[in-house]
C-alpha cells in the first residue's frame, strides 16, 4: 500500500487506541478492505512484527503491508 492510499484510509477511520506497538483504527464509515473489497471493521496497524496480538476475537483477517508496518484489517461476520 502506498503512502497516498494509506493516508487516505486512516483519515477516514475512527482513532481507537494505541500503545504496546499497535494502533487500532475502528472502521464506521464502512470503508472497502483494499485485499478483499469488503467492508472491514477494525484495522489494526502492528509497528512491531514482535508484538503479541489478541486474535482470538478475530474471525476473519486480511493483511497489508505499509513502510515495514503490517495492516490487519478485521472482518467479523
Ligand atoms: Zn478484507
Amino acid at each position: 500500500m502506498d503512502d497516498s492510499a494509506y493516508d487516505e484510509l486512516v483519515s477516514s477511520l475512527t482513532p481507537q487506541e494505541s500503545g504496546g506497538g499497535v494502533t487500532s483504527y475502528r472502521n464506521t464509515v464502512s470503508v472497502a478492505c483494499p485485499a478483499c473489497e469488503e467492508p472491514f471493521d477494525d484495522l489494526v496497524v502492528v509497528h512491531d512484527d514482535e508484538t503479541p496480538l489478541e486474535l482470538s476475537r478475530m474471525l476473519d483477517i486480511c493483511v497489508s503491508r505499509h513502510d515495514g508496518d503490517v495492516l490487519l484489517f478485521t472482518h467479523r461476520h
